[in-house]
């Protein structure tokens, strides 16, 4: 079945009849996280809530005002998740959340582009994609995938995006023989009664159940971010397209902001400064490790001449490492001491060590406790 949603992805209000309404326990599943759900699953005659398919993830919206938190598809119809019942036989308006909806649009259709250019000009075929929360990006079936392929592709879409080609989807019937142009990717098994080809312009077609932007200038840009090693024998690049970049953008900024605020200087300078603030560091630990030997030396003498000799020794130097602790046990062997030495660990209040060391019947009867 071709759903509403299919036949004009930019439709965000609709109505239709209740056709079942039935308990569930199915878990939720949301950009690959499962969580538990205990509701109702709700058939209606049509949709323009968009059921997960080809990478793209279920929408959100509303029935007649009440949540829908995920929506499937099962063989010919899509299920709607809500946590209260429907009545069968009821006109329920239907709303799409358009914000999530749309970018999911973005994503997507970013992808085919993203997908084509890269098989298309340097012969680097799309074995699966990832639409997440956050990231997105296409596996790429080679490991030689490099920097100069990358700006090339990034820039190529982008110039693609500033032409506005139209975006078109075709309805054909599996033995259409103008199919072969077409790609399976990531088409679900019980999409194949009416097969949909999404076409831009004459650059690609490809086989998909998802919903699409109309044209490339709604995807607005789009930004690799970098290649990563894939599975085995692959490569991964990652994605942004439209809204997500400024965003993301954003958050950088946003991030930026703070570590001006902490570093005192502008960003240009933050790396010079963190280097600095590193080899600074590394010295101060070096020269703290050296006091603390000296200290632990001093510690030593003044115990082993102290009059009359202790029986035992407590120490807690919040300072001390665990290498002062042991330069002090390893000066004061021999000399029949119970010491009980306890360190803390740098920003980890609650963690530490405990060392203790002495004559032989103290160590068995204390160590245990
Ligand atoms: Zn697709």
């Amino acid at each position: 079945m071709v759903f509403k949603c299919q036949e004009d992805s930019f439709l965000k209000e609709f109505t239709s009849r209740v056709v079942k309404c039935e308990e569930t326990t199915e878990p939720i599943v949301e950009y690959g996280k499962v969580s538990k759900f205990e509701g109702y699953q709700v058939t209606l005659e049509n949709t323009i809530l968009f059921p997960a398919g080809g990478g793209q993830p279920h929408d959100h919206g509303w029935l007649n005002g009440k949540e829908v938190v995920q929506v499937l598809r099962k063989g010919d119809e899509a299920l709607h998740f809500t946590r209260e019942p429907l009545e069968v036989g009821t006109f329920v308006s239907q709303k799409v959340n358009w914000e999530r909806r749309f970018d999911h649009m973005q994503q997507h259709s970013g992808q085919h582009l993203l997908s084509a250019i890269l098989e298309k000009e340097h012969n680097l075929p799309t074995t699966s994609w990832w639409l997440g929360a956050e990231e997105c990006y296409v596996e790429l079936n080679s490991t030689k995938v490099n920097n100069d392929v990358i700006q090339a592709t990034e820039d190529r879409c982008n110039a693609l995006i500033r032409e506005a080609i139209p975006v078109n989807v075709k309805f054909c019937k599996i033995n259409d023989p103008n199919l072969d142009e077409a790609h399976t990717r990531g088409l679900p098994k019980d999409c194949i009664d009416t097969i949909r080809v999404i076409c831009i312009g004459s650059i690609d077609g490809n086989m998909c159940c998802g919903t699409h932007v109309s044209n490339l200038s709604q995807l607005q840009v789009i930004k690799l971010l970098g290649i990563e090693p894939g599975k085995k024998g692959k490569t991964n690049v990652k994605f942004l397209v439209g809204n997500r970049v400024t965003k993301t953008l954003q958050l950088m900024l946003d991030r930026e902001k703070a570590l001006t605020g902490l570093l005192k200087n502008e960003p240009s300078k933050h790396e010079d400064l963190v280097q600095k603030l590193q080899k600074n560091l590394k010295i101060s630990n070096k020269n703290l490790s050296n006091v603390l030997m000296e200290l632990a030396q001093y510690e030593v003498e003044k115990l082993k001449n102290a009059q009359p000799k202790p029986k035992f020794v407590f120490m807690f130097k919040k300072e001390a490492t665990p290498d002062f602790n042991r330069a002090v046990c390893k000066g004061l062997e021999g000399e029949s001491l119970f010491m009980f030495f306890a360190s803390e660990e740098v920003d980890k209040p609650k963690e530490g060590q405990i060392l203790i060391q002495g004559p032989d019947e103290h160590i068995k009867v204390l160590g245990q406790q």
